[in-house]
């Protein structure tokens, strides 16, 4: 089923082979994908590039405000090659981990990362291949050497990835091949900057920093897939632009019992503070083979619409799946019907009068308020900075759609992440008479509303300050 003009709740698709041609990414735009994300753990920057110019094609061509994301590795840790392909490691033996360079064994294995003998602590958990396999440290030389017992064993093969959910890890967030990453993503009209294995809000600061520095629009997404993180979750989501439950590492790296109300709580807190906030990794994962999900795939995709997601993400399903297009169908159609049951208990309490932004929120907030009581088809708003439609979208307007408007093709494309947002490109800002006159006309023609509809203008006045919001209207359009 294609998507239809009310769904609220944004698709992003990761990038693969199965989808990065023309073709390929126009297919899923179609279907109803409204984000790509490009994955910076695969793939060279000739490859980013060409999907990134194949997106602005399809932008240019269709007029689609496709986001560009773009997921940077972090931190991600690997150990090196093993020998024969693969070993066995049994539970209750020793096995030793060297940061030197040697083909791996039952008994030896390489450790990519150089400070891991300094890192860890005996009693620490090392988790293998996304926690099938645990280790324990048993003691280090603080050098080279690592002595670790088979806790949980298994077969282990070549570059497979280390989460060490005990361990305070050193090393910063930002890794070079990150700043390499970054410094090609700069020079892009990316929408999006994803940081994994964030710790704490310095993290996401530096990379903010980077952006700003480089004069670029992009925001940032904090991908929450460590305890830590957890730990420190309130100051990363007032740090970050948006954020991303990472539950393929997060999974990993905390008691997997504990994920499903993480995952509420942290959707709840970013609602909260009008973050946009994606849930990630194996909502539909057996159509990477399938060409229909599990139940409990439907159930997933369901309850994170219900939840309050801004976005479900689908990583391999779209990157290398069978059916990438397949997949978003089915998605848009457990997302149609689980919106029919949207809770209103997540719609939120009225904003603090100790914001600096009170004023605009305040609007935003009674504009929600307001849509309901009037039953209004929409609420409308201009932004500059996107910050009045992630407030807008924040109070989470069911009845109602939101149409944002923009002179800043870049900020439309960065604003489809957002719940329930349609944007419009709109240059035109002259008088706000003529201007709350423009838009709704442009509605019209576009079929999005219809003579007798009440909608809600937002905007700000005097016109020529560019305030914040800072004037809500109700229009009877005729
Ligand atoms: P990844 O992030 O696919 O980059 O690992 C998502 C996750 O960990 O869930
Ligand atoms: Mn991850």
């Amino acid at each position: 089923m294609p998507k239809t003009a009310n769904q609220n709740t944004k698709i992003v698709a990761t990038v693969g082979p199965a989808c990065s041609s023309y073709n390929g990414l126009l297919d899923l735009a179609k279907a109803g994908v409204d984000v790509f994300r490009l994955n910076f753990s695969h793939g060279k920057h000739e490859e980013h590039l060409e999907v990134i110019n194949h997106i602005v094609a399809i932008n240019e061509k269709y007029k689609f405000h496709l986001g560009i994301m773009a997921d940077l590795q972090g931190p991600k840790i690997r150990i090196g090659d093993i020998a024969d392909k693969e070993v066995l490691l049994v539970n209750g033996k020793e096995i030793v981990f060297t940061t030197d360079p040697t083909p791996g064994t039952a008994e030896r294995v390489h450790m990519a990362l150089e400070s891991f003998p300094k890192e860890v602590r005996p009693g620490e958990r090392i988790l293998l291949d996304d926690g099938k396999l645990v280790l324990e440290v048993i003691e280090t030389d603080k050098h080279k050497e690592v002595r670790l017992k088979v806790i949980f064993g298994g077969k282990l093969s070549s570059k497979k990835g280390v989460n060490l959910p005990d361990t305070k890890l050193s090393i910063p967030c930002l890794t070079p091949k990150d700043l390499a990453d970054l410094e090609f993503i700069l020079t892009q009209p990316v929408n999006w900057i994803a940081l994994s294995f964030v710790r704490k809000a310095q993290d996401v600061k530096e990379l903010a920093d980077l952006i700003e520095a480089a004069g670029h629009q992009a925001k940032t997404i904090a991908k929450i897939e460590k305890p830590e993180a957890i730990k420190n979750i309130k100051d990363i989501i007032k740090q970050a632009n948006a954020v991303m439950i990472a539950r393929g590492d997060l999974g990993v790296e905390m008691a997997m019992e504990k994920l499903p109300t993480l995952q509420k709580e942290i959707i709840r807190l970013c609602i909260t503070r009008a973050r946009p906030v994606i849930v990630a990794t194996q909502l539909m994962d057996s159509m990477i083979i399938n060409p229909s999900p599990t139940r409990a795939e439907i159930t997933d995709v369901a309850n994170a619409v219900l939840d309050g997601a801004d976005a479900v993400m689908l990583s391999a399903e779209t990157s290398v799946g069978a059916h990438p297009s397949k997949v978003v169908h089915a998605m848009n159609k457990i997302i149609q019907e689980a919106e029919k049951h949207y809770s209103t208990s997540i719609q939120l309490a009225s904003p603090s009068p100790k914001s600096k932004t009170f004023w605009s929120d305040t609007v935003c907030y009674h504009a929600a308020r307001m849509a309901q009581d009037v039953k209004a088809k929409a609420i409308i708003g201009m932004t500059v900075s996107g910050f009045t439609a992630f407030k807008i979208s924040s109070y989470r307007p069911i009845d109602s759609r939101v149409f944002v408007f923009s002179d800043q093709i870049s900020i439309l494309n960065t604003l489809n992440l957002v719940w329930g947002v349609q944007t419009f490109f709109y240059d035109r800002f002259t008088s706000t008479d003529e201007t709350i006159y423009d838009v709704v006309n442009i509605l019209l023609k576009a079929g999005k509303v219809k003579q007798g509809d009440i909608v809600i203008n937002t905007g700000s006045m005097p016109m020529h300050k560019k305030y914040r919001t800072n004037m809500l209207k109700l229009t009877l359009v005729d």
